[in-house]
């Protein structure tokens, strides 16, 4: 039976529904991402190219058979966490570019330093305002810089109905060696809930530096923000890579099964949910 195959494969259990398990594993082989029996992290240019849909078509039979040939297994933990210089954990490959970043914005001038506000996010962390059950920092692609750092200024920008932010990152050499002058612009002063002008001096529109390599993005602020400062998000950026189509996929990658994530209490909407 090909359940007793996708049991194997890490991708049914008794009692589950086969029809979902057979989806998940669709959605799988369409991604690179394998292990093998041994445990092994394996890159694969993917093969199968059916549907997701959840039905048994031939060509997923024969993918999983071809699976079960080369010893490839659902990859669960393809990816390891690391540590950001003693501040937190990334899955590996982010830290990895965010840890090669960090010279490179300050030879410009610039920091992205920790303490972070938040990097890896654990399952049972209680959610605070803002914050969403399928957070990417949950999947270790997420990275608050430091909202206490003094040579942030966040400046607003608007894009049709969301709100975005250009954070100005004041450099702490002021002789004109570092960054550029930046004259006429406003940032938004969140304890007087206005925009003001920016400080005159020389800066770095971290922004920019940050989403240069195309790897890491922000995201808008979230409805509210000018009552919740939580929801402004300002500090925020993910890895943009390789996104999965949900939450539970996600998880895959960096080593969280279906068990623990239904122990704590996530549905099967909620798994199937897309991240971020
Ligand atoms: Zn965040």
């Amino acid at each position: 039976m090909w359940t007793d195959d996708l049991g194997t494969l890490g991708y049914f259990a008794r009692g589950g529904d086969p029809a979902r398990a057979m989806m998940r594993f669709e959605r799988r082989a369409l991604s690179s991402y394998r292990k093998t029996v041994s445990g092994e992290s394996v890159w694969e240019t993917p093969v199968y190219a059916g549907p997701a849909d959840g039905l048994a078509h031939p060509e997923a039979l024969e993918e999983i058979a071809r699976w079960l040939k080369m010893g490839y297994r659902a990859p669960l933990g393809y990816f390891a966490l690391a540590e950001i210089e003693n501040c937190g954990r990334l899955r590996q490959d982010v830290a990895a570019a965010w840890l090669a970043l960090m010279p490179k914005i300050e030879a410009l001038g610039g920091s992205i330093g920790g303490p972070y506000g938040d990097t890896k996010r654990p399952l049972m962390k209680t959610i605070s305002p803002g914050a969403s059950r399928f957070s990417f920092h949950i999947c270790g692609r997420a990275i608050d810089l430091n909202q206490a750092h003094r040579s942030y200024f966040p400046a607003r920008e608007t894009q049709g109905a969301r709100t975005l932010w250009r954070i100005w990152c004041r450099c702490l050499d002021q002789s004109g060696a570092q960054g550029s002058r930046i004259d006429g612009v406003e940032y938004y002063n969140f304890a007087e809930h206005c925009d003001a002008p920016l400080p005159a001096g020389y800066y770095v529109d971290l922004t920019a530096a940050i989403e240069e390599s195309g790897l890491f993005e922000r995201i808008p602020a979230q409805n509210g923000w000018q009552r919740e400062y939580q929801a402004s998000e300002w500090w925020h950026f993910q890895w943009v890579p390789e996104k999965q189509k949900t939450f539970q996929d996600e998880c895959e990658l960096i080593g969280i099964g279906e068990a623990e994530l239904r122990k704590a209490g996530y549905s099967e909407p909620d798994l199937d949910h897309p991240p971020g």
